[in-house]
């Protein structure tokens, strides 16, 4: 049974060019990897635009070079698939499946955990920034 309020994801995506018009496509990754789960969120009051997306979708989503979306686990995905996450797949990332465990065990310390390392990877990336920020300030005398 797939697991509701889910969609799987992947990291990659493979590229092609269309013989026609010569673009460059994303297209679904012939080494598909890990099979990561994006939570969409379906009793969440606000959601972003990119998440009511996922209720409608019939074709994969691919985010361009530059961004990405954030799996269950906190990998970051490139493709979104239509399809919800099958708990049986065996290439299913545990990370993922423990997370999708807890939500549907403890939604309230789901989200608190989520909150949570959402709070430590600010707090790491301004580390990181008052690093760089100091690192040129003793460049530059
Ligand atoms: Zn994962």
């Amino acid at each position: 049974m797939r697991i509701t309020g889910t969609r799987a994801a992947l990291r990659h995506y493979d590229e092609r060019r269309d013989p026609v018009d010569h673009k460059i496509d994303p297209v679904l990754p012939a080494d598909p990897g890990e099979v990561h789960a994006v939570d969409v969120h379906p009793d969440r009051r606000v959601r972003t635009r990119s998440l009511t997306v996922l209720d409608s979708m019939r074709e994969p989503l691919f985010s361009s070079y530059w961004e990405h979306y954030e799996a269950v686990c906190g990998a970051r995905v490139r493709v979104i698939l239509p399809t919800s996450v099958d708990p049986d797949d065996p290439d299913m990332c545990p990370r993922c499946r423990t997370w999708l465990t807890l939500r549907d065990s403890d939604p309230a310390e789901y989200a608190r955990q989520l909150r949570a390392r959402r709070d430590d990877r600010v707090r790491r990336e301004q580390e990181a920034t008052d690093v760089e920020d100091w690192n040129r300030r003793n460049q530059a005398s």
